[in-house]
């Protein structure tokens, strides 16, 4: 069996085209232009590149963005005090720090600060916690698009069984409570579960989310399951010639590929969904902060 690609290019594509009709929308019948901040301590060049990516597709939405990069000794204190500022400021929607920040400033005291209702990357514990309620809530974007993708690929996905490998806060446990709203039986496996490969192999969707890469082995796949590979890696490429490099998935995709009935590649996959959901947050943050209704399917 060769599996199908589930295209993040076309289904992120789709999506932002969405959402800037909606961003129309909200400008014309409300005066409402919402607005996406980001905040960036330090200049580590990934994050530098995915926060700019982010600010371009935003303006690609017809939103608002704001950025503001604060140099990599700013202190905690500092920190929380731009946070503050944008909780204030009702130019600002929804907002994100990127995430590392430098060791000295405490991720959680950065995310515990983040007014809820602007936390477009969903991860304060009140957002959690509702979202594991079941009641409205910020979601993460990454498994956000995790489970559009899966949807894309298997349609109603209730009672089928989803194992995800990975717990963090970020993207295995929201994806876990995202694909259980969506009537999965769901696992949860992580480094103390044993016998990965035996779980693994009982899913009807797999989701990767570890940060190791090709780790999913094709032999880890139930032939037909739908297989979502979050995992971005960066390996050597001598190939590509000395000191190159490429991305890679969790997933060993030239193998898993053979098996699975679908899967997202990497790159090109669960990333492109992730600004695609976040522009989604933004909109909606800036519909609930305005008791402005949106459209059922939105
Ligand atoms: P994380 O916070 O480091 O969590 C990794 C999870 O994997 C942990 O729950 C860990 O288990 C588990 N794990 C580690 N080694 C394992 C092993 N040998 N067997 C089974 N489980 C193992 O990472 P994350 O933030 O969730 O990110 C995961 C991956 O997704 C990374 O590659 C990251 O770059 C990528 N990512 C991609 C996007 C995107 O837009 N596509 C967004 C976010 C993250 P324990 O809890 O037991 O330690």
């Amino acid at each position: 069996m060769t599996a199908t690609i589930i295209d993040g290019k076309i289904i992120a594509a789709e999506l932002r085209a969405r959402v800037a009709v909606e961003v129309a929308r909200l400008k014309k019948e409300h005066g409402l232009t919402p607005g996406l901040a980001v905040v960036l301590v330090g200049n580590d060049p990934a994050s530098e590149v995915y926060v700019r990516n982010k600010g371009i597709a935003t303006v690609e939405a017809g939103m608002n963005s704001f950025e503001y990069k604060l140099p990599a000794e700013t202190g905690e204190a500092d920190v929380l005090a731009k946070v503050r500022e944008l909780n204030a400021d009702p130019a600002v929607h929804g907002f994100l720090v990127q995430f590392p920040v430098p060791d000295h400033i405490s991720q959680q005291a950065v995310i515990d600060a983040i007014d809820p209702v602007k936390d477009a990357d969903g991860l304060h514990p009140l957002n959690a916690g509702r979202l594991a309620s079941g009641l409205p809530a910020m979601v993460p974007a990454t498994p956000e698009g995790c489970v559009i993708m899966a949807k894309r690929a298997g349609g109603d996905l209730s009672g089928k069984h989803a194992v995800i490998i990975g717990r963090s806060n970020l993207v295995g446990k929201p994806v876990a409570q995202l694909l259980l709203k969506e009537n999965c039986t769901v696992t949860i496996a992580h480094s103390r579960s044993r016998d990965l490969p035996s779980i693994a192999r009982q899913a009807d969707i797999l989701v990767a989310a570890v940060g190791r890469p090709g780790m999913v082995r094709g032999d880890w796949v139930k032939p037909g399951a739908i297989v979502i590979d979050v995992g971005i890696n960066r390996v050597p490429a001598p190939e590509k010639g000395e000191g190159k490099t490429r991305l890679v998935g969790d997933v060993a995709f030239d193998e898993a590929s053979q098996v699975a009935g679908a899967i997202t590649p990497v790159p090109g996959g669960v990333g492109l969904m992730t600004v695609a959901c976040l522009l989604r947050n933004t909109v909606i943050a800036a519909c609930r902060q305005n008791g402005i209704a949106l459209p059922q399917d939105f």
